[in-house]
């Protein structure tokens, strides 16, 4: 029989008005369409929610060398980063399944570098959504502070 995993997930959206849960929802679904997935033909989107309030999309960019290809999360978060951003709210990611995807591994330590605690909102098609926390996806990680360092 198997082991039922109880895995922590939030209903709320209490870090973000109504008006920015939707926004950041809507523009995670919509970052779909700039996905470049030829090959997995697997479209995914994301939205990070800056500090200052500022939306920022991500979408995965695939290569014929497939090891090359980097993720949504990867694409926003980096994309936020060349535009002076180190702090954020939270972080949405969506793709075209009917049950919600989560952060692949290299992306979870991606995400923990700059968010630690950061709230990720996982959409499925729907837009229906879970919540987890990044320590949550990633516990017992290894940050800046390990090397005595800080990302603000
Ligand atoms: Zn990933």
């Amino acid at each position: 029989m198997p082991l039922e995993l109880k895995v922590p997930v939030h209903t709320d959206h209490n870090e973000l008005s109504e008006s920015s849960f939707d926004a950041l929802k809507q523009q995670s679904l919509d970052a779909r369409n700039l996905s470049y997935s030829p090959y997995s033909n697997f479209r995914v989107g994301a939205c990070l929610l800056t500090e200052s309030g500022q939306y920022i999309q991500g979408a995965n960019v695939e290569n014929a060398s497939y090891g090359a290809t980097i993720c949504a999360e990867r694409s926003a978060i980096t994309r936020a980063i060349m535009m002076g951003h180190r702090k954020f709210k939270a972080l949405a990611i969506s793709t075209d399944l009917t049950t919600v995807a989560s952060p692949c591994g290299i992306c979870r330590q991606f995400i923990r570098e700059f968010g630690p605690e950061l709230p990720i909102y996982m959409v499925t098609d729907g837009g229906e959504w879970v919540k987890m926390y990044l320590n949550e996806l990633l516990p017992l990680s290894f940050g800046p502070e390990d090397l005595g360092k800080h990302t603000g």
